[in-house]
């Protein structure tokens, strides 16, 4: 049991002893503010903040910390205020006490909202003081050793708040020791059963394998001391709730677990682990792709060292952990030690001196702007992870390289089709932008918008690049659709069969049982074989023929003689989808005349009616008659068809006005098929309405022109 004798044993290891006197004042201080309280456990509360002072002393903590793990619960739990603290410890560690009380009142197993708030808040209060949330790790640990004496339920609390919340946290600022001791106790607690099995496992035969690990361990001494190399080599403990997560995830059995087999060797130099590295594949077969070079490519939680697998001894695969004692304190304690070790490297200066956060956090610290502080606090080190909030507050993790894209298709997919540019921070950035931790996340959107192709170039999750190939697959499908029906409907106009018959249910039953190869479920379905060369349109016509006895079906007599007529004339004088002879008529409407933009409109049964592509009849189609318009094109080999058009023509009435207009139309030897002419009430105007033959526009043009010269009149257009 953790008493002041084992934390002062503990202290003395590390700190000045003019440090102890602070802290047995501290303890004495915790003690009689919790006298007369007791655990559930029965002990006096004493045990707990002393137990907790211990780990951190372990962890190498300064003396501030030790003193304010001490007094950790005072305010909360005890008739000592903060004033107090401060009074008698001074700010420092009553601001260390203050903010694991504030702390301690969050509850992590909250509903997602509250969840997102209390991140932000924990990274704050990280952010403010890392010892903090130190102090907030070793007060859980502590807790969790002692969880049996909790009631069932509030033990599970625990333990999942524990799983989900504390470990990561630990694991995110490399603090190992207290991870995996964590998780292992939340495994026990939350799982028994499986706890006990891998217990087993790794027991049953553990005389065994320490033992294979001890000679080989001994090889690996014996082979570096020959090769000049001053080490220690020792064997590695494993944690049960990781070699259950590998069993879990990776379904393979005990046996064939890599790294249940490791041991690590430590050495002075950076150099030298290479060395090392080289030295063991020169005698033990490296198994290939389980070599790490964290050295070169640190963790971003400051973890180096080098691992590689090797086949050991019996074929047994052993991992190796390669690096420096340096490296090896970092990896133990991760930020916790960092700044101590590079504080009594470089500058001698006291032992725990927090002088490089503290640097930081005056230097950056703004209370207005979290975000930005965050981000300058290196809060990578989060593995892998970024965190970012929406513009609601909501908490979304991605990892490492995410853009704006990622994060646009994470909250939904019509919002990651729709994203065309985002706001990092209130400021636009660009679209391959890439996240980083604290961020506030705005996505831009239009409706009219669509995914790109190059995104597929930077974004990061697998969830975004599977949106964008669906969209991307499904636009191949609709262009497909629709080059597939105008290849169909053009098979269909040449034959002769009315639109409306092949475009009846009863078609496709009929096509469903001559290509029982496909399902042909819609008509769609049928457009997209079509295009893709699947289906022949003629052998579909065919197969129909074939199957119905229908005589319209058969031969349109009217269709097929206009056909034929035409075809003795050579050409209607439009092209419909590149065919000639295909039967057309021209719209009364709008007119249209050789040299004007024109389109067809497919007509039920009687061929294909051109307008003018301005035309008001076709602007105001509806969408699925839209469906039914095709192209079509003046035929350049037309031969001289003359069109009928009809001109409007306006001006002052005055003798020989009529004469004029129709003189100019004679010099231009056109035929005129009607004129009428109109007196306007008042203004002494006059309306002059004229229909003739001319054979395109570009006549009609000069014509107009020439009316437009003779006096007196106003103006022309075509009605
Ligand atoms: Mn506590």
């Amino acid at each position: 049991m953790a008493d002041f004798e084992s934390l002062k044993r503990l202290c003395q290891e590390y700190l000045p002893v003019s440090d102890l006197a602070t802290i047995k004042r501290a303890y004495d201080t915790s003690y009689s503010a919790h006298d007369g309280q007791f655990r559930k456990s029965g002990s006096p509360y004493i045990v707990h903040p002393t137990s907790v002072a211990c780990i951190l002393a372990e962890l190498r903590q300064d003396t501030p910390t030790i003193c304010a793990g001490l007094l950790h619960d005072t305010v909360e739990d005890t008739h000592l205020t903060e004033k107090e603290i401060e009074t008698a410890f001074g700010h420092d560690i009553c601001q260390l006490v203050k903010g694991v009380t504030k702390l301690g009142k969050f509850r992590f197993d909250s509903k997602e909202a509250e969840q997102a708030e209390n991140f932000r808040k924990m990274f704050l209060a990280m952010a403010q003081d890392v010892r903090v949330v130190i102090i907030k790790l070793a007060d859980r640990l502590h807790n969790m050793r002692t969880l049996s004496h909790l009631p069932p339920p509030k033990q599970q609390r625990i333990a999942r708040e524990t799983r989900e919340i504390f470990a990561p946290l630990a694991h995110r600022m490399g603090m190992w020791n207290l991870k995996w001791e964590m998780e292992d106790l939340a495994f026990q607690a939350l799982q028994p059963e499986e706890f006990q099995h891998i217990r087993e496992l790794v027991s049953s035969n553990r005389d065994e394998r320490e033992h294979y690990v001890e000679r080989f361990s001994g090889q690996i001494r014996l082979i570096l001391d020959e090769a000049g190399i001053h080490s220690d080599v020792t064997g590695r403990p494993k944690h049960f709730y990781s070699i259950f997560q590998k069993l879990d995830q990776n379904h393979i059995s005990f046996d064939e677990l890599y790294d249940i087999l490791g041991i690590r060797v430590f050495v002075n130099t950076l150099p030298e682990c290479y060395q090392v590295l080289g030295v063991v594949h020169s005698h033990f077969k490296p198994i290939s792709g389980r070599i790490k070079d964290y050295i070169a490519v640190p963790k971003s939680n400051l973890y180096q060292s080098l691992h590689t697998t090797v086949i050991g001894p019996e074929g047994k695969p052993i991992e190796i952990q390669i690096r420096t004692y340096e490296m090896h304190q970092v990896a133990e304690y991760g930020v916790a030690a960092h700044w101590q070790y590079k504080a009594q490297k470089t500058s001698g200066a006291t032992q725990g001196d927090f002088a490089w956060l503290r640097e930081i956090v005056d230097f950056h610290y703004d209370p207005t702007t979290p975000a930005d502080f965050l981000r300058e606090l290196k809060l990578d080190l989060f593995i892998e992870e970024v965190f970012v909030f929406s513009p609601k507050g909501d908490i979304q993790m991605f990892p490492k390289g995410s853009t704006p894209i990622d994060f646009a298709y994470k909250i939904h997919t019509e919002i990651g089709h729709s994203c065309i540019g985002a706001k990092a921070n209130g400021h636009i950035v660009p679209l391959d932008y890439r996240l980083r931790n604290g961020d506030r996340i705005e996505v831009l959107r239009s409706k009219i918008s669509a995914p790109k192709l190059d995104w597929l170039d930077f974004v990061a999750t697998s969830q975004a690049k599977n949106r964008i190939k669906q969209w991307f697959k499904r636009q191949k499908s609709l262009a497909n659709i629709k080059a597939g029906k105008r290849k169909f409907e053009k098979v269909v106009l040449m034959s002769g069969i009315p639109l409306k018959v092949v475009g009846s249910d009863d078609f496709l039953v009929a096509m469903r049982e001559s290509y029982p190869r496909f399902s042909l479920a819609s008509f769609d379905e049928m457009y997209e074989l079509i295009a893709k060369g699947d289906l022949m349109p003629r052998e579909l016509i065919r197969h129909y023929r074939d199957s119905t006895q229908d005589a319209t079906v058969a031969m349109d007599p009217i269709f097929m003689q206009r056909v034929r007529s035409k075809k003795s004339n050579a050409s209607s004088g439009v092209t419909v989808l590149g065919e000639r002879n295909i039967s057309v008529k021209f719209a009364k409407c709008c007119s249209p005349l050789p040299g004007d933009v024109i389109i067809g409109f497919i007509t039920l049964g009687a061929g294909v009616s051109v307008h003018r592509s301005d035309c008001g009849h076709i602007f105001h189609l509806t969408p699925d008659k839209k469906a039914r318009l095709v192209e079509v094109e003046w035929d350049a080999q037309r031969g001289q068809h003359q069109f009928s058009v009809s001109l409007l023509v306006e001006g002052f009435n005055r003798l020989g006005f009529l004469q004029d207009v129709l003189a100019v139309i004679t010099s231009k030897k056109l035929t005129l098929a009607h004129v009428e002419t109109r007196l306007h009430d008042q203004g002494g105007m006059v309306s002059v309405i004229l229909i003739l033959d001319i054979p395109n526009v570009v006549q009609l043009d000069l014509l107009m022109g020439s009316i437009r010269g003779i006096s007196d009149v106003v103006a022309v257009q075509r009605t």
